[in-house]
């Protein structure tokens, strides 16, 4: 992987000196002369981190960061601020315009390298997540376009870990002044029985803790199941440079150098609780959209675009292990009687039992979805034709032998079904195909209507004889 970096300065020394130094570490470099040049490279070229000089003649840095954060199509995409500008106040408010870090001129290399590497790795974590959030917007749920910059920082649980009671205190004011809840440890024993309860959006933890490692402390915190997703903000002095380097290098997200400066404090801790709730954002619009695409609203069951999904793969692990899988289609008889005479609602409600009646009657690894309408689909696989058989007629009679109850003056209704087989033998299934096993499957539930309904039908069986089915009731389900 080669990471771009977009290098922005508006003297062009300047520029080749980054560029030089990022080539001999083999990124991608993409240059701009100026802020309005930036914004159309970033958006044209898509790069995975930008350095830009503040001062620049015409939009400056400042400006230019603001821009960059206010476009949902660019505001993931990590900042650094990198500029002769010394005064604290710059720092502060090249953070509060979404910079993600802001390193003085003249450059000290290691630290800068290490920062690129890590805030590349950040966003290509996050990148992942737009991809998903992308292939779930285009199975047909519309997403709304979201952008780090715009997730709010209220009610974020921080946990610092820190035994300097006097600097404890002071973060946990600061933080507290930003309506955070605030948890603070002393070490990492404290520290890791805390997260085993709480779910933190933030951990800040000192280097300097005595008779503990915070280095070491911070790789647990990666590797500890929960904690490692959560943003993790190193304390440290000048003299740490290395090890904060090593931090970011086993995967923390930011530092912060003593003496602290609560105003950039709290600038830091902003942006990675922004780009944390982000991330949580994607992640849980990805798994709503998905199983909203991939399943039926009104029973619950898989819809048609998972089953063709899932029956193709089905397909081709059954035809490596030589295993024969049966196809059943079901659709219930004269349904359209039951909306004229009692209502589209009754129907529903209908649909409902008999969606359950047929996962009752089915293994759990047996996979029923309902194609659309009144229309539903059992994929049994690793069984034999006759079993297969069996399961047809145990569906037809669970449906036809109780009638369904629902909101009519009877109580219940009876309910018939009609069923259509189609069988892949595990020898013979090279060409086997998804649709056409279904395609078998529904010109036998024709045949089946054709034959009076409430009945099953295989080919080369034709209708299936009840009689040679005796009641079994449940037993050999699992
Ligand atoms: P057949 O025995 O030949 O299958 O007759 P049928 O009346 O069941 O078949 P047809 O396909 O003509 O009618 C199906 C009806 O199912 C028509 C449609 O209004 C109804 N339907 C489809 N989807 C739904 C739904 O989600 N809810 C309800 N209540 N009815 C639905
Ligand atoms: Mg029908
Ligand atoms: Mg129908």
């Amino acid at each position: 992987m080669s990471a771009r970096v977009l290098v922005v300065d508006d003297i062009w020394p300047n520029i080749k000196m980054l560029e030089a130094h990022l080539r001999t570490q083999y990124y991608d470099v993409l240059t701009a002369g100026s802020g309005a040049e930036a914004l159309e490279k970033a958006k044209a070229e898509s790069p995975d981190i930008v350095l830009l000089d503040i001062m620049m003649p015409g939009m400056d840095g400042f400006e230019t960061c603001q821009r960059l954060k206010a476009d949902p199509a660019l505001s993931h995409i990590p900042v650094v601020m990198v500029t002769a500008l010394t005064d604290p106040q710059d720092k502060v408010r090249g953070l509060e315009v979404g910079a993600d870090d802001f390193l003085s001129k003249p450059i000290d290399k290691v630290a800068l390298m290490a920062r690129v590497r890590s805030l590349v790795r950040l966003k290509m974590s996050l990148d992942e997540w737009r991809v998903r959030e992308n292939a779930a917007s285009q199975l047909g749920v519309v997403a709304e376009a979201a952008n780090v910059m715009s997730e709010p920082v209220e009610g974020a649980r921080i946990l610092i870990i820190e035994d300097k009671e006097f600097e404890m205190k002071k973060i946990g004011q600061t933080l507290r002044g930003d309506s955070a809840i605030v948890i603070t440890a002393s070490g990492g024993t404290d520290a890791l029985e805390l997260a085993g309860v709480h779910a933190f959006d933030l951990i800040i933890v000192s280097l300097n803790l005595s008779g503990e490692d915070g280095l070491r402390l911070c790789s647990l915190l990666r590797s500890s199941e929960r904690t490692r997703s959560v943003p993790l903000v190193m304390v440290g002095s000048e003299a740490d440079m290395p090890r904060i380097a090593q931090g970011l290098e086993i995967g923390a997200h930011d530092y912060i150098l003593r003496p602290l400066d609560m105003s950039e404090l709290r600038a830091r801790v902003r942006t990675q609780i922004r780009r944390k709730r982000f991330q949580d954002r994607l992640r849980s619009t990805y798994e709503i959209s998905l199983s909203l695409a991939l399943t039926d609203a009104l029973t619950g069951l898989y819809n048609r675009r998972y089953l063709e999904v899932h029956l193709g793969k089905l397909l081709e692990k059954n035809r490596a292990a030589k295993k024969s899988l049966a196809v059943l289609m079901m659709d219930i008889d004269h349904f359209k009687k039951v909306n004229d005479t009692q209502g589209h609602d009754v129907g529903d409600e209908v649909l409902k039992v008999f969606a359950q009646r047929l996962q009752e009657n089915l293994r759990s690894f047996d996979l029923v979805a309902r194609m659309g309408g009144e229309e539903f689909v059992a994929i049994l696989p690793d069984v034999t034709e006759a079993r297969a058989h069996a399961v047809a007629e145990r569906l037809r009679r669970a449906v036809a032998e109780e009638p369904v109850p629902c909101s009519v003056p009877e109580g219940t209704l009876p309910i018939t079904t009609s069923i259509g087989g189609a069988f892949i033998d595990g020898e013979g299934a090279e060409e086997a195909d998804t649709l056409e096993a279904i395609k078998r499957a529904d010109a036998n539930l024709y045949k089946a209507k054709q034959a009076g309904r409430n009945c099953s039908v295989f080919e080369d069986y034709g209708k299936l004889d009840p009689a040679d089915f005796p009641a079994t009731g449940r037993e050999g389900l699992a």
